[in-house]
Formats: C-alpha cells, sequence, structure tokens
C-alpha cells in the first residue's frame, strides 16, 4: 500500500503571486476535499501555539487559511487547542480568535481536568494509562497541524509529537518523559550559578541547603537546564529514546484510533529549527524552507518530511556555539545533531498500523 501526498514546494517558479507559498497553499487546501470530511461536523485543530521569544512556530496566515477553509467546507465548528501554558501567551505571537478565525482553547480545561483515562495493559515500562485531551476527543474530525523541527528528546517534532506531547496532560507528558530516563546532578561539577533553576520554564528546580533539589512532577524533561549548564554537571539517560519513542507511538495512536477516516495530517517545512517551539526562543534555520505536506497518513507524512529534510543543504552556521555533531552521511541530519534516530518513531508507528511508510508526493502546481 502507498499513501499519496500532496507537496507544496516552498520555491517559487516564477516571481508571480500565485506561485507563492501562500496561494500554493490554498490550491493544496482545495485539492485535499475538506468538504468530504469535515461537512456538517465539528473540527478540532491541535497545533503547538509556542512560548516566550519564539516566532517559529506557524504563522498565523496560515491559519487563518486553514481555519477558512474547513469553514468554507462546511464544518459545523472549527476550534484551536494547545497547553494552557501556550493557550494563554497565543496572543504574544499573533494567535488570536479574531485574526485565526476561531476560538483558541485549552487541551484539557483551564483546570486540567478535562480529559479521559486509558488503561495501558499490560503497563509499557512505568506507562500504565495514556490521558487524552477529552476536548479533541469530543471532537468529529482531527486536523493535526505541525510546524516540524528538531528535538533534543525526541529527535524531532511533527505530526506524531505534536500529538503525543500536545493533546494529554501535563502529567501524562511527564510519564511518557520518564520512559527515557531520568536527570542527574554533578555536585562536584556544579558551580551553584543558578543557570538551570532560572531557566527551567517549568519551576521544577531549587537549591536547598546546598543541593539541587528536582521537582519530577513538574519536570517535563524539556533538557533547558542540561543544556544551559555550563559545567555539564545535569545529564539526562539517553540509553532509553527508543522506548521513549515507542511510548509516544502508543500515546498517538490511541489518539488517532478515534478518528477513523477523519485525521487530516498537514506539515509545515519551514522555520526548521533545531530545538522545539517549546524552548522560549528562535534560532536560525537549519536548512531551506522546504514547503507544505499533506495528507490522511501520519506514518507517510513524517516519513516524507523526513526524507525532504535530507534533500537540502545543512546551515552548519545555524548551530549554537560550541555545539558538538558528528557528520555522518549514514545518519539523518536530526540524528546527527542529536543523537538520536528520528525514523524511530515512525517506523513503530507503522507497526502499530498507523498508516505506511511507502507513500507518493503529487506537487501541487
Ligand atoms: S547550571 Fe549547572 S553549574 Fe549552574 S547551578 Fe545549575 S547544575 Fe550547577
Ligand atoms: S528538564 Fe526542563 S522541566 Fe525538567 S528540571 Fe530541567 S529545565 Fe526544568
Amino acid at each position: 500500500m502507498t499513501s499519496e501526498l500532496l507537496f507544496a514546494s516552498y520555491p517559487p517558479r516564477s516571481m508571480s503571486p500565485d506561485q507563492c507559498i501562500g496561494a500554493k497553499f490554498d490550491r493544496l487546501l482545495e485539492k485535499l476535499e475538506l468538504k468530504k470530511t469535515v461537512e456538517d461536523r465539528n473540527v478540532v485543530i491541535k497545533m503547538h501555539l509556542g512560548g516566550g521569544n519564539g516566532f517559529s512556530t506557524i504563522h498565523p496566515f496560515f491559519v487563518r487559511k486553514l481555519v477558512k477553509a474547513l469553514k468554507s467546507a462546511g464544518a459545523a465548528s472549527v476550534f484551536i487547542t494547545d497547553m494552557k501554558r501556550d493557550v494563554d501567551t497565543a496572543i504574544d505571537r499573533g494567535y488570536t480568535e479574531e485574526v485565526c478565525g476561531c476560538p483558541i482553547v485549552p487541551v484539557c480545561g483551564e483546570d486540567e481536568s478535562a480529559f479521559e483515562t486509558f488503561p495501558v495493559e499490560p503497563p509499557f515500562k512505568t506507562m500504565d494509562r495514556i490521558e487524552l485531551s477529552k476536548p479533541i476527543l469530543d471532537a468529529d474530525v482531527l486536523v493535526d497541524f505541525s510546524h516540524v523541527k528538531g528535538h533534543g528528546v525526541c529527535g524531532f517534532g511533527g505530526a506524531s509529537k505534536n500529538l503525543s506531547m500536545g493533546a494529554v496532560t501535563n502529567a501524562m507528558r511527564q510519564l511518557l518523559h520518564a520512559q527515557e530516563g531520568g536527570l542527574e546532578w554533578d555536585d562536584a561539577q556544579c558551580t551553584r550559578c543558578n543557570k538551570c533553576v532560572n531557566n527551567c520554564p517549568d519551576k521544577a528546580m531549587i537549591f536547598k541547603d546546598g543541593k539541587l533539589k528536582i521537582f519530577f512532577h513538574n519536570c517535563k524533561y524539556c533538557r533547558h537546564c542540561m543544556l544551559i549548564c555550563p559545567r555539564q554537571a545535569i545529564r539526562i539517560d539517553r540509553g532509553h529514546y527508543v522506548d521513549f519513542q515507542q511510548a509516544m507511538a502508543m500515546t498517538t495512536a490511541k489518539l488517532i484510533s478515534h478518528f477513523p477516516d477523519r485525521q487530516i495530517y498537514i506539515n509545515m517545512l519551514m522555520d526548521i529549527t533545531l530545538f522545539c517551539d517549546c524552548w522560549g526562543m528562535t534560532t536560525p534555520a537549519l536548512v531551506p524552507d522546504i514547503g507544505i505536506l499533506a495528507g490522511r497518513d501520519i506514518v507517510a507524512i513524517e516519513e516524507a518530511s523526513l526524507d525532504l529534510i535530507s534533500k537540502v543543504p545543512f546551515y552548519k552556521e545555524a548551530l549554537p556555539p560550541k555545539w558538538q555533531y558528528t557528520p555522518d552521511d549514514s545518519k539523518h541530519l536530526f540524528e546527527q545533531l542529536h543523537g538520536k534516530n528520528p525514523y524511530a518513531v515512525v517506523r513503530i508507528l507503522e507497526e502499530l498500523g498507523m498508516g505506511t511508510r511507502e507513500y507518493t508526493l503529487r506537487e501541487i502546481n
């Protein structure tokens, strides 16, 4: 079996407005034949709204076009959702109901109580349950609108990560991260500079009696502390990243199984940065802007996204100072940079029956 994906490439063939990526996106949405999927149905758009000084999330220009297209196709209602923290500051990055054309709501409600729990039997390592967003489960159609970029923990962030880490409770996110391993602090290396504490986005660290205390209840294993530490005094056990990918894939699979034949995936291959949008900052793009992929198969779209990134030049100048990486043509760029094979989660999703890695690209003219 092969899945067809639509592909709007960013570079225009000529300097004509109808060749720009905005115009191609309009044509891509037409070709998606949204009407047959969304007419008279309630549609949720899951996207990552980012945080802090990050501005490399999906541009509101494209969000507005998508919402407009869904409404034109007869959707009964449309809303956008993401983690509460990022919804609360979404206006800073240009996302408002007025601009986007639909409400923007926290993924598990205002007080994190809107979720459903599904047991994992037998448990996978310590993952004994999956807690999924009730607002998403209550919708009829899922649009997974993802910005593709690197990710220190997952290897890369795309359609799967947008759901597995973004359509769940905070507790579930921690449970997923915990499958990778724990944080270790080296007392002897630490100078007590407090950079880790001050840069933890979730206030999961303090110094008490001269010792670093980590509140694993709050920690989301984002690695900000580890990477900002000038002494490499904080480490994460990276040996279990495939277990983490497995846990993410199981979570994604559980969610999308609720939407048989009512899933739409759009991957934005632009502003492809080293780290995730949750970093609270934007760094230069690692590669040229590539374009937009869309389809109805999460496995195919993730595979194609990674393949397309492999085919474009890499801007070494985009890396932070002293960033260690090992050039190796036999490995994907993200594996060279983060030490983790980004295809792992795609392969596991295929094994779980969520789609196929075989795809064809239908280019939007
Ligand atoms: S950033 Fe590193 S050196 Fe500074 S307090 Fe934290 S662990 Fe210690
Ligand atoms: S990994 Fe992230 S959330 Fe956890 S302590 Fe470090 S900075 Fe805080």
